[in-house]
């Protein structure tokens, strides 16, 4: 017998399969998919099994595998058709592929001790009478009860009993030990929830998912905030349930949606396995363990857990659809919206895509009939949508009012009044964002990096938010010694300006400062939610998928700020961030009134989000990508050169644009090389090139070329991002 492996090989970035003999005594071990060690070059390396056969036409002589690491097979034939999907989609190697749809326990290449985990149990290893008979005090008597009683105990509670009656029992082999094995996660089980009778529009997305369960149907679920899809996705999914199969739901990030999650556990209990980036790399093994065994039927799950083994899939589901966090910024540059594409049609199943603002791209195929248009226009009860109102800064300023309108505070306090909460939304962390010197015009910049430090206030500190470069900051200018002047202004500084204004209410903080220890989130949420505090303040944290009763006022304290990223998504980005927090006013008892802060009263987008209006913005949006051709009407890939040295990178740059002009078909459009909008990062220099393409040929292939062209070149590298989030 003779199995083709997979090895990884570090400085070869191609695939390369080997192929080994099994000797006799292995050969029941052996399956597709399990990984097997082998000798290499004088090491030994892990690698997974591809295939297996019986003959060997080479004359050479072929070493044999050394052992088989795997009980169980790890790539499943729909994982392994996955990895190939991935490699031929985004263009990176199948071991990088295999090594990101999986825990750190089971990847090939890793060296870990994540192990799993056993615990004891105690049984009598003869009749409970003659056990009692030959016990020599009361402590071993008390033991042997505790067993009989519960038919096998763990040692662990016997040991509470008396540790040394329990080894002499064992000695005396009355009783018996065997270990099994245990996860570290105990699913909770509170089942505590029922269904809620659908109103009319979640029946009838309801009915047109059901009736296409053995379908590959797309399903787009375009319901305004608050109008109850998670009750649909938890519906259907007792549907699919119900016949036995299982599903998987895709949220954006599983600690920022505490309350999603919650609903999921307390419908489904222990069917549920969650998997989210808080997960020890040992607990992330055992609950990918309980999926592949099928001891789950529903995984809840950010990016990665599109990759969960589960068997019999019926149905996937990905909530917050317009969220970038589905697409992996570093390689493999994979997006968990297309594998759930590929395992809908592989399994022939339904994908359901939920949002209150799709992303344009899923829209756009709705509109042509590729998607199924699923839409709830209403809230739940008929509750209105927020009112919105615009301010207009560049007005507030000559009153005085550089952070808080007037029309804001009013609405603070009116809410406060009436003993409701209030959300603001300032998508920017810190103090300030620039401190610069009013004599010299020295500015704090990062060294390493191409952008201005900001300062946080807490820690008296000046940080980098791309490398983490951090400096404390002196009290003068560290040039001429003179005062140093404050601009822009963060998180922290809100807070502050809130504490002085409104002296009298309670104020939390969550932002990417706030929440950096394990559970702080959905402490923060929690302490909201209890009513104790007034107002939370926050970056985009705040905008997503919350359900606060008790929140009556939004107030958008620089809807600007998103607007003016260099990207051509920003103002899609900004629609959907500022239509989100507006959904946080206003859900349950209350009217909500939303409070939009802007020097650009007239911008279009900003207006759009005043309306609570999709479709208007959609077509706004969509005309413009239409003449600039961007996506959906062209596709893109953004090639980034980097380097430490500045003219090699530049050459190289350059390089990339010719061979892409001469081998892409004429159609294509090729753009570049220039900076890329945050020229240096960590000390390296980015050059950015960009194609747009809408039917090309020859494209894959010249990529490929292109990138083996850079495997070899030590100083530069080559990105390749096929569809990229961000440019
Ligand atoms: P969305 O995800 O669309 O913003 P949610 O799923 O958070 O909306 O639902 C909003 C609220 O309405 C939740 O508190 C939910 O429990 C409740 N809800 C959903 N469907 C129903 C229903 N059919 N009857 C009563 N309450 C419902
Ligand atoms: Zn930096």
């Amino acid at each position: 017998m003779y199995v083709e492996v997979l090895l990884e090989l570090k400085n070869k970035q191609t695939d390369q399969t080997y192929t080994y003999k099994v000797p006799d005594s292995l050969e029941d071990l052996v399956s597709v998919g399990k990984r097997v060690k082998v000798p290499f070059n004088h090491r030994e390396l892990e690698g997974f099994i591809l295939s297996i056969s019986d003959f060997y036409d080479k004359e050479y002589k072929i070493a044999e595998i050394i052992n088989v690491v795997d009980e169980d097979v790890i790539l499943n034939e729909e994982l392994l058709n996955i990895g190939k999907f991935i490699k031929e989609t985004y263009l990176c190697s199948l071991s990088s592929s295999y090594a990101t749809m999986l825990p750190k326990a089971l990847k090939a290449s890793e060296k870990t001790n994540i192990n799993k985990k056993y615990k004891s149990n105690l049984f009598l290893n003869i009749d409970y009478e003659a056990a009692l008979k030959k016990c020599s005090n009361n402590k071993q008597k008390e033991i042997i009860d505790f067993i009989y009683e519960n038919d096998g105990v763990e040692k662990k509670e016997a040991n509470l009993i008396s540790t040394s009656s329990v080894i002499t029992l064992l000695k005396k082999e009355i009783i018996r030990e065997e270990q099994e094995e245990m996860y570290r996660l105990n699913s909770m089980s509170v089942l505590n929830d029922t269904k809620k009778v659908l109103n009319e529009e979640q029946q009838s997305a309801f009915n047109k998912i059901i009736e296409n369960l053995n379908k590959p149907e797309k399903f787009l679920l375009y319901g305004v905030t608050g109008s109850g899809k998670t009750e649909v996705y938890m519906q259907v999914i007792d549907e699919v349930i119900n016949a036995n199969k299982t599903a998987i739901v895709l949220v954006p990030e599983i600690s920022l949606t505490p309350q999603f999650v919650y609903n999921f556990k307390s419908r489904f209990g222990s069917f549920v396995a969650l998997l989210h980036s808080a997960l020890s790399d040992g607990e992330r093994y055992d609950e990918w363990r309980k999926i592949a065994r099928g001891e789950v039927s529903i995984v809840v799950g950010a990016r990665s857990a599109i990759f969960a083994p589960l068997k019999n899939l019926g149905i996937i589901i990905v909530d917050e659809e317009h969220s970038e966090s589905y697409k992996q910024e570093n390689n493999p540059r994979y997006n968990a919206i297309d594998v759930a594409e590929y395992r809908s049609n592989l399994n022939q199943i339904p994908l359901v895509l939920g949002s209150a603002t799709p992303s344009l791209e899923k829209m756009a195929r709705a509109s042509k009939n590729l998607y199924t248009c699923l839409e709830l226009k209403n809230r739940i009860n008929n509750r209105t949508l927020p009112i919105c109102v615009m301010v207009d800064m560049a007005e507030e300023i000559k009153k005085g009012n550089y952070i808080l309108s007037e029309r804001l505070k009013l609405e603070i306090d009116a809410a406060v009044s009436r003993n409701e909460q209030i959300i603001l939304l300032l998508n920017r962390r810190g103090y300030s964002t620039t401190i610069t010197c009013g004599s010299c015009g020295y500015t704090y910049k990062c060294p390493n990096c191409d952008i201005t430090l900001t300062y946080h206030k807490t820690k008296n500190s000046l940080r980098c938010h791309y490398c983490g470069y951090t400096i404390f900051k002196k009290d003068t200018c560290p040039n001429c010694h003179d005062e140093l002047n404050f601009y822009g202004y963060g998180t922290e500084k809100l807070e502050q300006i809130i504490n002085q204004e409104f002296p009298d209410l309670k104020v939390l903080r969550m932002d990417g400062d706030t929440t950096k220890k394990k559970n702080s989130y959905e402490k923060i949420i929690n302490k909201f939610k209890s009513g104790e505090y007034d107002i939370l303040l926050g970056t985009q944290m705040i905008s997503k998928g919350l359900d606060f009763p008790k929140v009556s006022v939004v107030g958008i304290i620089n809807a600007d700020a998103t607007l003016n990223i260099p990207d051509f998504r920003s103002g899609e980005r900004t629609f959907q961030m500022l239509y989100q927090a507006a959904g946080r006013a206003g859900r349950q008892d209350t009217i909500g009134n939303v409070i939009i802060q802007t020097f650009n009263k007239n911008n279009f987008i900003l207006k759009c989000v005043a309306e609570q209006n999709y479709e208007k913005f959609y077509n706004y949006e969509m005309d413009i990508r239409k003449k600039l051709k961007y996506p959906p009407y062209y596709y893109l890939v953004s090639l980034k050169v980097t380097s430490k040295d500045y003219d090699e990178c530049s050459k190289e740059a350059t390089k990339v644009v010719k061979y892409l002009k001469s081998n892409l078909s004429e159609t294509s459009i090729i753009l570049g090389p220039t900076t890329a909008s945050v020229f240096k990062v960590n000390n390296i220099y980015r050059f950015s090139i960009i194609i747009k393409y809408r039917f090309d040929d020859k494209l894959k292939e010249t990529l490929i070329e292109l990138d083996k062209l850079f495997i070899l070149n030590k100083k530069v590298n080559l990105e390749i991002d096929l569809n990229p989030s961000r440019i």
